[in-house]
C-alpha cells in the first residue's frame, strides 16, 4: 500500500510538471528515494506502470529510479554522518525505521556526542530529480 501511495504522489507531481512546462508528453523521469523509505522498487514500478496507463502524456513513459543514502545530523554538536542499514542493528529495529522514520530517534544516537536529538538531512522522501517530456 505504501509503495501504490508514493507511486500515486510521484504521478500526481508529473502531471503538474507536464502541465506547468506545457508538455504534450512526458517520456521519462529520474526519482530518487530515500533509503528509509524502504519501498519495494518491483511493486512501486508496478503501481506506476498501473496508475499511468492509458494516461495520454504518460504513453511510453520510463522511470529511473535511484537511491539515496540516509544523511543524519546532530543537533547538539552539528556532526553529520551517514547512516548505513548494514550496522549492527536487530532486524526488527530496522524494520521500525522504515515503517516510521520518527521511531529511528529511540535506536540511533550521534556517533560523535552520543546525543539522540537529530535530524534526517537527506534519504528520507521521494525526490523527482529530472523530467523528459516533449514539448
Ligand atoms: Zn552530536
Amino acid at each position: 500500500m505504501h509503495e501504490w501511495a508514493l507511486a500515486e504522489a510521484v504521478i500526481s507531481s508529473l502531471s503538474e510538471i507536464t502541465r506547468k512546462k506545457g508538455l504534450r508528453k512526458i517520456k521519462g523521469a529520474y526519482i530518487l528515494l530515500g533509503e528509509m523509505q524502504n519501498i519495494d522498487r518491483k511493486v512501486f514500478r508496478f503501481a506506476v506502470r498501473e496508475l499511468t496507463k492509458n494516461k495520454k502524456p504518460f504513453d511510453g513513459f520510463t522511470l529511473n529510479i535511484k537511491n539515496e543514502k540516509t544523511t543524519l545530523k546532530c543537533r547538539s554538536c552539528g556532526n553529520e554522518w551517514t547512516f548505513s542499514f548494514s550496522s549492527k542493528m536487530p532486524e526488527d529495529y530496522l524494520e521500525a525505521i522504515h515503517f516510521i522514520p520518527e521511531v529511528s530517534h529511540v535506536y540511533i544516537k550521534c556517533p560523535k556526542c552520543g546525543s539522540r536529538d537529530f535530524e534526517i538531512v537527506k534519504g528520507r522522501g521521494v525526490w523527482i530529480k529530472s523530467v523528459k517530456g516533449v514539448r
